[in-house]
């Protein structure tokens, strides 16, 4: 128990006079390894010391109050009814995690609870995979379904594909869920086959500057980064191999010879695909042997990529890159998510953050007008009944 999930357990029980079941689920972010989760490429994520808290217990009626203490808003629910409740988003985020259970034959016991929370909302730090990963958690406890972390962490991306309707990959709620301090967890998103990494940072630490921007590009521009991912892999797959199973896989050496047929602008995505994802099997190694600096000059390689081929990141995002990168406490910086704004993820020496902070925050204010947000985060454990 932590002072934020003491205060909504007290909240819960002066607003309904009983003592709820408390579990925080985490943020994350991801290391290396960005966009290629929806090309069955590998990932390297991070649950964080940041949390979504969520206080619920039955309700013994057909109905349910859900509470949102960051929004300062309410809603009673009737369970078994699933639409929109578009003056509440926060709260379709627990519905579209009901719904799942319902879609599987599974009628959820109707609970009362209240949602807070420390993660940065739409910052990139993955707080609605948090909550969602905090309900179904919570759901399943609660109901003694006995469902697994996996088939919990599927059911928590169906919610956001289905009923919120974002085509996220998996990651998001799988390093929520799975995540485990002092590691880091290479998933295999074909398989979701995982492995944890100890991560030992020494005098170094993950730092998020974040934009303060959120380009409307970005589900476009998803959608599309998609669909030329999906006309790169058909052609491998008739000009070279029917059964290659996704794009991650694909060897250098098949698209080099390919220049010629391939519509250059989707020769540039596979590339960075392709290559993205052997850099992180190799920054992998990297961490194995302790290897930090070369494992940093791969995470401002991944920037370059984004940047460059797969055109995702935004002026800001490189702004802020650009002005840490090459200095000698910094290890590697990188736009992390979807792109088009959001946070950089950075590799910095503990004792010249606060410092570099600083001077960053000057020169971005005098660029943009926006203020600088940093947040300087640790490994933490997944989802967890506190
Ligand atoms: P992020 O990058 O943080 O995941 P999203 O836009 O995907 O950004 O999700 C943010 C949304 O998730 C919020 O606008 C809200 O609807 C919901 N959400 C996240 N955290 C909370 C919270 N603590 N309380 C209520 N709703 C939350
Ligand atoms: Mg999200």
């Amino acid at each position: 128990m932590n002072v934020i999930s003491e205060k909504i357990k007290q909240l819960f029980f002066d607003t309904f006079s009983t003592n709820p079941t408390i579990v925080r689920s985490s943020g994350r972010v991801n290391l290396i390894g960005e966009h290629v989760d929806y090309n069955g490429g590998f990932v390297l994520p991070a649950a964080i010391d940041k949390s979504t808290y969520l206080a619920i217990a039955p309700s013994n009626a057909e109905t349910g109050k859900w509470i949102s203490v960051d929004f300062e808003k309410s809603i009673d629910i009737k369970f078994g009814v699933f639409k929109p409740l578009p003056q509440h988003r926060w709260a379709e985020y627990i519905l579209g995690v009901v719904e799942q259970f319902y879609k599987r034959g599974l009628q959820v016991i109707p609970f009362n609870c209240v949602v807070t929370g420390d993660i940065p909302i739409g910052s990139g730090l993955s707080s609605s995979a948090a909550l969602e990963s905090a309900v179904a958690f919570a759901i399943n406890d609660m109901n003694g379904f006995g469902m697994s972390k996996k088939e919990l962490t599927k059911l928590a991306q169906q919610a956001e594909n289905e009923f919120m309707g974002v085509k996220c990959g998996i990651m998001d709620m799988f390093a929520s869920i799975h995540g485990k301090e002092n590691h880091v967890l290479r998933l295999d998103c074909e398989t979701l086959d995982y492995e944890y990494f100890p991560l030992n940072l020494g005098d170094y630490k993950i730092v998020l500057f974040d934009t303060g921007v959120k380009h409307n590009l970005v589900d476009s521009e998803y959608n599309v980064r998609r669909l030329q991912c999906e006309e790169g892999l058909a052609f491998f797959r008739k000009h070279f191999d029917e059964t290659i199973p996704n794009l991650s896989q694909v060897p250098l050496a098949w698209l080099q010879a390919s220049r010629s047929q391939l519509n250059p602008v989707v020769y540039n995505r596979c590339q960075y695909v392709i290559e993205e994802n052997q850099r992180m099997l190799s920054a992998c190694e990297d961490l194995k042997v302790g290897n930090l600096r070369d494992f940093g000059i791969k995470l401002t390689a991944t920037h370059e990529g984004l940047r460059n081929l797969y055109e995702v990141s935004c002026k800001e995002l490189d702004f802020l890159v650009d002005a840490v990168w090459h200095e000698s406490a910094v290890l590697g910086s990188r736009m992390m998510g979807g792109g088009f704004g959001g946070c950089t993820i950075n590799l910095i020496k503990a004792d010249v953050i606060d410092d570099l902070y600083a001077r960053l925050s000057i020169l971005y204010k005098e660029k943009t007008g926006i203020d600088l947000k940093m947040y300087s985060v640790v490994t933490a454990n997944g989802t967890e009944i506190l």
